[in-house]
């Protein structure tokens, strides 16, 4: 067991080997297809799922190069920020977040109180510093960073998403040989480091299908850069509803419907989306007949509580957990 918030030195040295779960639901009887869930979402509470994957090896090289702090950078509810934050702690760095949205710095215990996500980082001994949305767009520029060490001093940089070639050897790490049965591998995806780790380790006769959580084109460009092969991935960019952040009532509807039929909880950012896009896909029989499809639950589940805030502000039903 994981002791939350005190330093656990042997946490990323855990090898979790995360566990498959079975769907059943009537129209996957009806086409014939098989569906599991590999459950990352339980790795751990805050570092979930993927965060956990693509933190491991960084963390490890921060070590290596005997820093004290990692700096990263993320917007107000990202599961990435919480994820370092809680992994930093729990192997002893200090960390640093910048986060989008300076208004957001204007009164800390107020941002705090309504936002839980930054909340448990800061919980967790993160420091924060907000900027502008035009300031956070110069995060990966050389006088940004040094700007930021200036400010901070020397610290190990993680970048947005935490998504690195670092990342992607973590990611390698997601699939196992209990799972060369499948035909397909599905994934969420933000940044793509993910993805790439699936497509690097993937058998040969695999299948990646990729279901961005926002919009836009260079994704495919960004996952290229990431990976040595082109040829057994693909994106489905039509779940997005409406880009990174938007979902409506018909996206929360589904997550409570697929929790009450199977018990597994999704979060309405990343894997809500992918889920209803593999259900919509199997209705439309775009899955060869007899397929068995493995969905990486990629967690995020500590968002869930931001959005059910924001469903609440507006009287709208609330996603159950
Ligand atoms: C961060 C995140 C992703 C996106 O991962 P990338 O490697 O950036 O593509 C997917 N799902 C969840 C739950 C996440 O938190």
């Amino acid at each position: 067991m994981v002791v939350l918030n005190s330093i656990d030195n042997s946490f990323f040295s855990k090898d979790f080997v995360s566990q498959n779960q079975e769907v059943f639901l009537s129209v996957l009887k009806e086409k014939n297809i098989e569906l599991y869930i590999k459950r990352e979402d339980e790795i751990h509470p805050f570092v979930s799922g993927n965060k956990f994957r693509k933190l491991k090896y960084n963390i490890e090289e921060a070590k290596n190069q005997q820093k004290d702090t990692l700096l990263t950078f993320g917007g107000a509810f990202s599961n990435h920020i919480v994820a370092t934050a809680v992994a930093g702690k729990l192997s002893a760095f200090k960390t640093i977040g910048v986060i989008r949205g300076d208004e957001l710095g204007v009164d800390l215990n107020k941002t705090l109180s309504k936002n839980t996500t930054l909340k448990e980082a800061y919980k967790s001994g993160m420091q924060f510093k907000f900027v502008s949305r035009s300031d956070y767009r110069n995060k990966s520029e050389k006088n940004f960073i040094e700007e930021l060490r200036k400010e901070f001093g020397d610290f190990y940089l993680v970048p947005e998403g935490g998504t690195n070639e670092l990342a992607v050897k973590g990611c390698k790490e997601i699939l196992t040989n209990k799972d060369e049965k499948f035909d397909y591998i599905c994934s969420a995806i933000g940044t793509g480091g993910t993805i790439a780790g699936l497509i690097e380790s993937a058998k040969d006769y695999q299948k990646i299908i990729g279901f961005p959580a926002l919009k836009g084109d260079f994704l495919q460009d960004d996952i290229q850069q990431l990976v040595n092969r082109n040829d057994n991935w693909s994106l489905e960019s039509d779940y997005h509803f409406g880009g990174y952040g938007k979902y409506n009532t018909e996206l929360i509807r589904f997550i409570n419907e697929f929790k009450t039929a199977t018990s597994i909880p999704l979060d309405p950012i990343y894997t809500g989306k992918m889920l209803f896009g593999i259900i919509e896909k199997i209705k439309k029989n775009e899955f060869q007949k007899n397929s068995k499809i493995l969905a990486i639950h990629t967690g995020g589940l500590q968002g869930i509580a931001g959005v059910n805030q924001r469903l609440k502000n507006k009287n709208q039903e609330l996603i159950n957990i």
